[in-house]
């Protein structure tokens, strides 16, 4: 069996012409566009980088986008400031605040800090508890929703099978665990302690990667036909691969993401749909 290579890309591409749309649309009839502030320490690396790419796909897809470079000597207080002005600014729907943050301050009190309104990846405990119970109009973080919609896209129902999740941070492989639950698969989480991870990918139906370790997932450990949801974003060398061996890989699944080109494009995809969410809501209760 050779895989369906799922394209992230085309996929990401056609949504945002619908986003694009409806951003239009929310412009004409408030005066502004959705618009994200992202906030991030430093310049020059990763976190750098994805501010500009945000900047650059918001404003192809006709979204507001405001950057707020911050140094590593800002304080815990001036960004919680910083968040408390976003927060009450009309003209900003939603907030994304970078990680990693200074060692001097504390991820958990600035989460707790994001306007639960504008928080359009689902990182304030209000939104993580909401998905947790799955009640309510809670936003959901951006990584793990691209991967649901991916599944949606290609027409797979996680109803009755079972998903093995590699991977439980906050971000990506917990909430996207979750998202499967709810959805009605049989859902196993692994991480670095796991025992018997062969096995258990051998016994996936819906196989998710989200470990951050190259080629963690080798080809021949998974079930014939199983779907590949691979996260992974692993620099080595000049190249950039997932965490599940891609060759060997797609001779034995039935569809699987590329990377890159798979579940990264969703992501940001995901950012927007959120920001217009968040802005059509607050628009709805101003
Ligand atoms: P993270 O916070 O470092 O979490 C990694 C998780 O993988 C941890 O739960 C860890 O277990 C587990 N793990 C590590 N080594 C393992 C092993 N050998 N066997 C089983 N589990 C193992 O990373 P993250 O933020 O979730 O990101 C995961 C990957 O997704 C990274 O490559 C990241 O770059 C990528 N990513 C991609 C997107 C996208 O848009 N596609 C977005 C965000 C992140 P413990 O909990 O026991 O430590």
């Amino acid at each position: 069996m050779t895989a369906r290579i799922i394209d992230g890309r085309g996929i990401a591409g056609t949504l945002r012409g619908a986003l694009a749309e409806e951003a239009t649309t929310f412009a004409n009839r408030t005066g502004a566009p959705p618009t994200i502030a992202v906030m991030f320490v430093g310049g020059d690396g990763p976190s750098e980088r994805y501010a500009r790419q945000i900047h650059r796909e918001f404003e192809r897809t006709s979204f507001g986008v405001r950057l707020h470079r911050l140094s590593e000597e800002t304080t815990e207080s001036e960004l919680i400031a910083l968040l408390d002005a976003v927060g009450r600014d009309p003209d900003v729907h939603g907030v994304l605040v970078e990680t990693p943050l200074p060692p001097h301050v504390s991820a958990q009190r600035v989460s707790l800090a994001i306007p639960v309104m504008k928080d359009v990846d689902g990182v304030h405990p209000v939104n993580a508890g909401l998905l947790f119970s799955n009640s309510g109009n809670y936003l959901a973080p951006a990584t793990p929703s691209g991967g649901i919609e991916l599944l949606e896209k290609i027409g797979v129902s996680p109803r009755g099978r079972h998903a093995v999740v590699v991977g439980r941070s906050a971000s990506v492989g917990k909430p996207m665990a979750f998202m499967l639950l709810h959805r009605d698969a049989t859902v196993t989480i692994c991480h670095s302690h796991t025992d018997r991870l062969r096995d258990l990918v051998a016994s996936a139906s819906i196989l998710v990667a989200a470990a951050g370790v190259p080629g963690l997932i080798r080809g021949e450990w998974l079930q014939p036909g199983a779907i590949v949801i691979d996260f992974g974003v692993n620099v080595v060398g000049d190249q950039v691969i997932g965490d599940v061996e891609f060759v060997a890989a797609r001779e034995v699944a039935s569809a699987i993401t590329p990377v890159p080109g798979g579940t990264g494009p969703m992501t940001v995809t995901m950012l927007m749909r959120n920001t217009l969410l968040a802005a059509q809501r607050q628009r709805m209760f101003s």
